[in-house]
């Protein structure tokens, strides 16, 4: 098994960045990932507004995948995201769902023992999720803390382990890098962080040739999600739902009435994070309408 180690890291998805190690397609890859402050807070008396941005949501890898070519789909199964023993989540002045409100930052640690996390003598349960994942893009330069096309900081509950991620192919090799795990996180993230921390993830990346998406896609047991982030949560619900009837009508080969109407009665659309400069949402189809499989055309 290959392994990543967490000094090898990316800032930024662009077509042009330098693969850390090469793979074949089916092999199990292990990335030792940073939490996203890049170890700058250690402490609840460190606060998100003293720390240096430029070290921020630092991305593992990128790995090059032999043979994976534009116009190829990547298929990457996260089979385990093993926590550290504590997290961290910070509030900043002006950010997140409520940041007028936030007069001063704060940073809470969270300690993580036996499955759960302890916040004022509460018991979350852990839902480990990987925050930022994503390959090299088709143009241009994205910071890892941004998600879009090519993945990047999406924020998603549900890539979490058991679930598989699709990726558009955009460039030679895929190029996959991954980073800013978090213990917990409710979907939209509203404060603006998660539990953010240090974890090491493994997972099983297989190419399959001659399948293109246009946004990531998330399987997970019961669904077949599309990942998709807009300037506004607005645009990204209108964007996911036209990439739903779209997907539905081809895959089914039904009218795009027919196609519009079944989206209205059997899919989800949900919030993945509202608090980054782009917005994430995803619209969750469920298996019983159609396996993804067949969704995919794989
Ligand atoms: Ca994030
Ligand atoms: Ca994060």
């Amino acid at each position: 098994m290959k392994r990543i180690t967490k000094e090898k890291i990316i800032y930024q998805f662009s077509p042009d960045i330098i693969p850390v190690e090469k793979i074949n397609s089916g092999e199990i890859v292990f990335f030792e990932s940073n939490d996203c402050f890049g170890h700058q807070i250690q402490d609840e008396a460190t606060l998100c507004t003293e720390i240096d941005f430029s070290q921020v949501n630092p991305a593992t890898g990128p790995v090059f995948v032999e043979g994976a070519e534009r116009g190829d789909l990547l298929k990457v199964k996260i089979f385990d995201i093993a926590l550290d023993q504590a997290g961290f989540c910070v509030t900043v002045p002006g950010e997140g769902a409520l940041g007028e409100r936030v007069h001063k930052a704060t940073t809470r640690m969270i300690r993580f023992q036996e499955g759960f996390f302890r916040f004022r003598g509460l018991r979350i349960p852990a839902r480990p999720m990987v925050g930022v994942i994503g390959v090299a893009p088709l143009e241009g330069e994205f910071p890892t803390g941004s998600p879009w096309k090519h993945g990047g900081n999406m924020d998603t509950s549900d890539i979490t382990e058991g679930s598989i991620v699709y990726f558009p192919v955009n460039q030679k090799g895929a190029l996959l890098a991954l980073g800013d795990c978090h213990g917990v996180m409710g979907d939209g993230e509203v404060c603006v962080s998660g539990c953010e921390m240090n974890a090491e993830v493994t997972v099983k990346i297989d190419l399959i040739k001659n399948v293109s998406i246009s946004w990531p896609i998330v399987e997970t047991r019961e669904h077949t999600m599309i990942i998709v982030s807009g300037d506004s949560v607005d645009n990204a619900l209108k964007e996911a739902t036209d990439q739903v009837v779209t997907l539905l009508e081809k895959s089914l080969k039904i009218s795009w009435d027919d196609a519009y109407i079944l989206a209205s009665l059997a899919v989800d659309l949900k919030v993945s994070q509202i608090v980054d400069p782009k917005k994430t949402v995803r619209a969750a189809i469920p298996k019983t309408i159609i396996s993804t499989n067949k969704l995919l055309d794989l």
